[in-house]
């Protein structure tokens, strides 16, 4: 991946850079002007010198994008790298990591420290700077609960903010950076909070199998990682392999009677229930649809892994439209349940 990168510095920007080698579906198309700034300072030097008018984008290691087509304007691959231990109390220590972080470092650091709150998030594909972008989860956590505070820089006043986790407004695979404020800050680094006492998260399915009979104190984030890791490689696709975005649709949110109703024709209906209402798994609707492992010209879902869109060799944007409308069709027409994209589209 890095030939095709300018270098990390904000003085070179790679005019017509081809992208296909940056979104993990392996889409082609190509940004007008990449910029790798690898500090905050170069960032707002970068952003000083830019056009106000011109189309703006930021992309992170591309695993959560479907880029349509040739990205106009500036387009921001952040390189702000770092892993620090800001401070620490009796039963917390607080870590700070640069946007430009690739996750599972982030994962593997803390973890190999002792410290507890990420191991259920361990090899999520992606960057540090991403991660709050739509609040991160697996395996029943969700980055929210481990936030303290995202650095920003402000597009519109130049300005450097700091959001608090409670600022965020993260939801289910969302945040304000994601919806309302989208295209407006630019995430520079993020600060976690994490408990040097393990107390992990067990309750998802296959952790439960492996740890549920253990006393809490048994419990280490390594272990915890390194079993999350195996069943992740069991499941899903690796996208070096396979090139592919992850999970393509969100999980829907239906109501209790709706779910009920359901149910009732769907006896084996996979859902869970949330304060907001059952989230339905989205992976068995599509399963159910008949979708798994089937193909639409180059692009197919997953023969291990429904939810998951994969690309054969040689897709288009076009060709992952067309199969995901097909699928959302299908559900929506058996169902009655309306399926939400996941990865975010560019331009
Ligand atoms: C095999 C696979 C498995 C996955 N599993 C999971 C999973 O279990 N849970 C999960 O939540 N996700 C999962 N994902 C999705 C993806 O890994 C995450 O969404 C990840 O955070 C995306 O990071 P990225 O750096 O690749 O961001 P990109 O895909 O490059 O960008 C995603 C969005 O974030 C924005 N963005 C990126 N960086 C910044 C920044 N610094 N400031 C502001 N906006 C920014 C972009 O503009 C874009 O809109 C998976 C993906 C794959 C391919």
């Amino acid at each position: 991946m890095s030939q095709s990168l300018p270098p990390a510095d904000s003085s070179s920007q790679l005019c017509d850079a081809d992208l296909t080698a940056l979104n993990t579906l392996r889409l082609p198309a190509r940004a007008h002007r990449l910029a790798r700034p690898s500090t905050v300072d170069e960032l707002a030097q970068v952003l000083a010198e830019r056009n106000p008018a011109e189309p703006l984008f930021v992309i992170g290691e591309g695993s959560n994008l479907v880029i349509g087509s040739d990205l106009p304007g500036l387009t921001l691959s952040l390189a702000i790298d770092g892993m620090v231990q800001v401070k620490e109390d009796d039963v917390h220590v607080w870590i700070a990591a640069g946007a430009g972080v690739h996750w599972d470092d982030l994962v593997a650091w803390t973890v190999t420290q002792g410290w507890q709150g990420l191991e259920n998030l361990s090899l999520i594909p992606g960057t540090a700077g991403a991660a709050p972008f739509q609040n991160i989860g697996a395996y029943g956590v969700e980055l929210s609960q481990v936030l303290e505070q995202v650095t920003v820089l402000d597009v519109v006043t130049a300005r450097v903010e700091h959001f608090a986790a409670d600022e965020c407004e993260f939801a289910y695979r969302d945040s304000r950076f994601k919806s309302r404020d989208r295209g407006r800050y630019i995430i520079t680094g993020i600060e976690l909070r994490l408990r040097k006492q393990p107390r992990c998260d067990v309750r998802y399915g296959p952790l439960q199998a492996a740890f549920g009979h253990l006393p809490e104190h048994e419990v280490s984030p390594v272990a915890v990682r390194e079993r999350v890791i195996a069943v992740r490689q069991s499941k899903l696709p690796d996208p070096a392999v396979l090139a592919n975005a992850g999970s393509f649709f969100k999980n829907p949110v239906v109501n209790g009677a709706e779910a009920d109703a359901l149910k009732v024709r769907f006896p084996d209906l996979v859902a869970y229930p949330q304060p907001q209402g059952v989230k339905l798994a989205a992976g068995w609707l599509i399963e159910q649809a008949g979708w798994k492992g089937k193909c639409l010209g180059p692009v197919g879902m997953h023969s291990e892994q429904a939810l998951v869109l994969v690309n054969h060799g040689g897709a288009t944007s076009a060709d992952v439209m067309a199969l995901a409308d097909a699928v959302r069709a299908d559900v929506l027409e058996q169902f009655g349940v309306t399926l939400e994209q996941e990865p975010v589209l560019l331009p």
